[in-house]
C-alpha cells in the first residue's frame, strides 16, 4: 500500500509517498529534507492529533462554553471516542486556563484541560 502524507513541518508541504506493508513502512519518498522523515513516519504508522472541543459551563460570566484541548497528541483514531466522552458533561466555574478536566483521558497518558478562564457570574447588583 502507498500512502500520500503531506509533511507539515515548514510551508514547503512536501508530499511523500509512503510503501507501507504490514504495518511497517518499506520505503518513503518525496521529502525534501530529513527533518520530515519522524513526523511522515508517525502520521503513516500511528498518526496523532491534539484533541479539541467545548464544554458547556453554567454561571460563568464570560462564556457558555468552555474550550478544552488535551496536553499531548492521542491516536487520531481515539478523536471521535473523545467526543463521546464529555459529551453530557457541564461544568461550574471559577475554572483557571490549564486545568484539569478529565484526567488520564481515554487512558491515553495525557489530560483534557481548560484553554481559558471561566469566571463565576456573580449578581453583585444587590
Ligand atoms: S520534508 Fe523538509 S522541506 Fe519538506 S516540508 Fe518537511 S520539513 Fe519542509
Amino acid at each position: 500500500m502507498i500512502k500520500e502524507i503531506t509533511c507539515i513541518i515548514c510551508p514547503k508541504g512536501c508530499k511523500a509517498a509512503v510503501e507501507i506493508e504490514d504495518m511497517q513502512i518499506k520505503n518513503i519518498s518525496g521529502l525534501s529534507c530529513k527533518f520530515g522523515q519522524d513526523y511522515v513516519e508517525s502520521e503513516a504508522i500511528h498518526p496523532t492529533r491534539i484533541f479539541f472541543s467545548v464544554i458547556p459551563i453554567i454561571g460563568a460570566k464570560n462564556i457558555s462554553v468552555l474550550p478544552v484541548r488535551t496536553k499531548k497528541p492521542i491516536p487520531k483514531d481515539l478523536l471521535k471516542r473523545g467526543m463521546n466522552e464529555i459529551r453530557g458533561i457541564k461544568l461550574n466555574p471559577p475554572i483557571k486556563m490549564g486545568e484539569v478536566i478529565i484526567k488520564n483521558f481515554l487512558d491515553t497518558g495525557t489530560d483534557l484541560v481548560a484553554s481559558r478562564d471561566a469566571e463565576p457570574d456573580i449578581d453583585d447588583s444587590t
